[in-house]
């Protein structure tokens, strides 16, 4: 298969060289069970092609391999009765707990009382609007 490089553990999971739970998979994309099931159900999306993390994507790449991201959510919420949510998340660098260095989405079924917490904290006290604007326009310039 083109595009993917052998010291890598996700490109070996596509290779079929690391075995995994794969719940989906075609030419584009797998999803596979994440190892450490945060709750059950949790799985892992990868892009068929070794691409670090979402900040080295082009448009093309996001529209060929995010797109598949409802579809999964929906399969895995169809497949459990209790689950009423999910977290879709990306770690994308170490600073950001990115582990495993080829691109993927979390998918993390959420229920009623799971006891996961995740992004709890809240800065709102410490802004106004000056400050809101000054962060909000820093980001705005680099379109
Ligand atoms: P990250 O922290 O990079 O966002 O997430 C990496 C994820 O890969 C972790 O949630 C971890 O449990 C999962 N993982 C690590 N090794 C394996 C493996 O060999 N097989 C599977 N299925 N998942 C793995
Ligand atoms: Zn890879």
């Amino acid at each position: 298969m083109e595009n993917l490089v052998d010291d890598c553990l996700f490109c070996k999971i596509i290779k079929g060289d690391v075995p995994s739970y794969t719940v989906f998979e075609n030419d584009d994309v797998k999803a596979f069970l994440d190892i450490s099931q945060v709750n059950p159900g949790h799985v892992l999306m990868i892009p068929k092609k070794h691409i670090v993390n979402l900040f080295d994507y082009t448009n093309e790449d996001a529209k060929k391999y995010l797109q598949y991201i409802p579809e999964i959510a929906n399969a895995i919420k169809n497949a459990f009765p209790n689950v009423t949510g999910m977290n879709i998340t990306t770690n994308n660098g170490e600073v950001a707990g990115q582990v495993v260095m080829h691109s993927h989405i979390h998918f993390i079924p959420r229920f009623e009382g799971d006891g996961l917490h995740l992004m709890t904290r809240n800065n709102a006290d410490d802004y106004n609007e000056a400050k809101y604007t000054e962060v909000a326009n820093k980001i705005k310039e680099q379109f």
